[in-house]
């Protein structure tokens, strides 16, 4: 081929990039775009800090290519409109692009295919973001998992494929027309400089830094501080992940080296425990791709009958970290402030919103979807689901994180506490997760009473889950009965 056109979706990186290396082996000359168009993200849009990691990424990868010789085009609309118009401006031949997962990135994908079909123009799509895709690992009955550990197991069974070469230098192409190409940040409405030091460095080489320092003496720790806010145990990796400024194979040789250079038989496993939350990632991602109707209610469909509580006031206390209970209102205030949020912490607040607060989990996923810098439509449904318990291999409806209990296993000198919640700052050990049994203090310090007790909320959320599984189960049976 002469010419293709790689456009670049969330894959916003020079090495390891499927679709970028085979048209790099396939054509004479690569044309590297970026189309802006809200649905290419998720008919969800993007959050604002994810925005701002989008507007770094992009002016580095612009800046990488320039010193490749390639400049990157940047429009602004449909990309079934925009990318044809492309091809017969740039006289490009096809269009290769790697897949996305997400019901509206599949529909996108699937009117860029039939523009540029009936326009005359070549498309291809490549596997990329995950290892293995929806169909390519499935029971033996043929079909998607739906619990988590045989589905590890039978990835675990799999080659791990090697990254793919990086982009090299090329001609510079001088006879390409000249294209109007937008200014991204104007394009965004992110001006403004990322907020400091919380941000991560949404750059490849940032990426590449933060895998290697992971790599580096944490990985060998993971198992163990994986579960503590206070510890910068994990990887940080999740934007990059999602945004594609890493690939997934290179952070799997990563690995493997990693744990090649092991000293003991506790930091291979530890390594091997990192290893099974990137397979999370891709199970969720199947799940979605499986099913998509997860995107709009529960896996199982009975527990769309749940009746939740509308207590505005509520959900408001949990948004900006005001319920009384330290860890929960730690982990807001974080998130708020930083758009990022420790595992451990998202469970404790998902569970406490669906689960102490009894408001719908998805008013939680839409929430974590605007805040979080690495929210990914995926891997935040399926923890929200987990937690909610409507989802796949779920916790079960009766298990509930106790706010208080949560807080002492995994936040136990109140450290995380008192970085977020400084009115709790000076209070000992013994009453930072439970201030309230000091009235005289709590009031001092000014922080909220409980607007719930987690005792009774517990009683009430087991009832209303059990007369829905009565109900759904009445309804089996009597639709067994109508059958007959
Ligand atoms: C309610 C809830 C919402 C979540 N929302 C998101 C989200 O929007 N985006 C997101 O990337 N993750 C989400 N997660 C999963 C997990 O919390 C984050 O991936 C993790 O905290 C990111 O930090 P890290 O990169 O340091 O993770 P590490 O512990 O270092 O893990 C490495 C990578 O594995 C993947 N991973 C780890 N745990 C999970 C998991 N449980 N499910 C899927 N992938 C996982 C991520 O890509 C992560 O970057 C959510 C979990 C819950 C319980």
């Amino acid at each position: 081929m002469k010419r293709v056109i790689h456009w670049f979706r969330r894959d916003l990186r020079l090495s390891d990039n499927t679709a970028l290396n085979a048209g790099a082996v396939r054509a004479e000359d690569i044309v590297p775009v970026f189309v802006w168009d809200d649905a290419c993200f998720g008919s969800a849009g993007l959050g604002e800090r994810q925005l701002a990691f989008l507007r770094d990424a992009i002016t580095a990868l612009r800046n990488s290519l320039r010193e490749l010789r390639h400049e990157l085009i940047i429009c602004c609309g449909q990309p079934e409109v925009e990318l044809p118009k492309l091809c017969k401006e740039l006289r490009a031949e096809a269009v290769f692009c790697n897949r996305g997962y997400e019901p509206e990135e599949k529909r996108v994908e699937a009117r860029v295919f039939s523009a540029l079909n009936a326009a005359g123009f070549g498309f291809e799509s490549f596997k990329d973001s995950v290892v293995w895709e929806e169909q390519e690992i499935l029971t033996q009955a043929g079909r998607p998992f739906t619990v988590f550990t045989p589905y590890a197991r039978a990835w675990k069974a799999r080659p791990i494929p090697a990254p793919k070469p990086r982009l090299t230098k090329r001609r510079a192409n001088t006879r390409l027309p000249k294209i109007k190409s937008y200014d991204l940040p104007v394009v965004l409405g992110v001006t403004g400089k990322s907020d400091a030091g919380a941000a991560p460095d949404a750059t490849e080489k940032g990426a590449l830094t933060t895998l290697a320092k992971f790599m580096s003496g944490p990985v060998y720790e993971y198992a163990t501080l994986r579960d503590y806010p206070a510890k910068n145990g994990t990887s940080r990796l999740s934007p990059h992940l999602r945004f594609g400024t890493v690939g997934i194979r290179t952070v799997l040789a990563a690995l493997r080296k990693a744990r090649s250079r092991a000293r003991s038989i506790t930091e291979k496993k530890s390594c091997d425990v990192f290893l099974t939350e990137l397979i999370w990632r891709e199970f969720y991602n199947q799940i979605l791709a499986n099913f998509p109707h997860v995107a709009h209610g529960s896996f199982r469909p009975e527990y769309n009958a749940l009746e939740w509580s509308e207590n505005s006031a509520h959900f408001d206390a949990w948004c900006n970290g005001m319920t009384g209970y330290p860890i929960v209102d730690a982990a807001m205030r974080c998130l708020n402030a930083t758009g990022w949020l420790h595992n451990r912490l998202r469970m404790i607040v998902a569970m406490f919103l669906s689960k102490d607060l009894l408001i719908n989990w998805q008013w939680g996923e839409r929430y974590f979807m605007r805040k979080l810098v690495d929210a990914d439509l995926a891997a935040n449904n399926g923890g929200w689901q987990w937690s909610a318990s409507t989802g796949t291999d779920a916790a079960p409806y009766f298990r509930i994180f106790n706010p208080v209990a949560q807080g002492q296993k995994f936040d136990p000198n109140g450290e995380f506490i008192r970085r977020w919640v400084p009115e709790l700052a000076s209070f000992p050990v013994e009453l930072i997760h439970q201030p309230w049994k000091n009235p005289a203090a709590l009031n001092r310090a000014g922080y909220h009473h409980r607007i719930i007790l987690h005792e009774k909320q517990r009683l009430k959320v087991i009832e209303m889950y059990r007369a829905v599984k009565t109900r759904s189960r009445i309804g089996e049976r009597a639709g067994q009965r109508h059958d007959s």
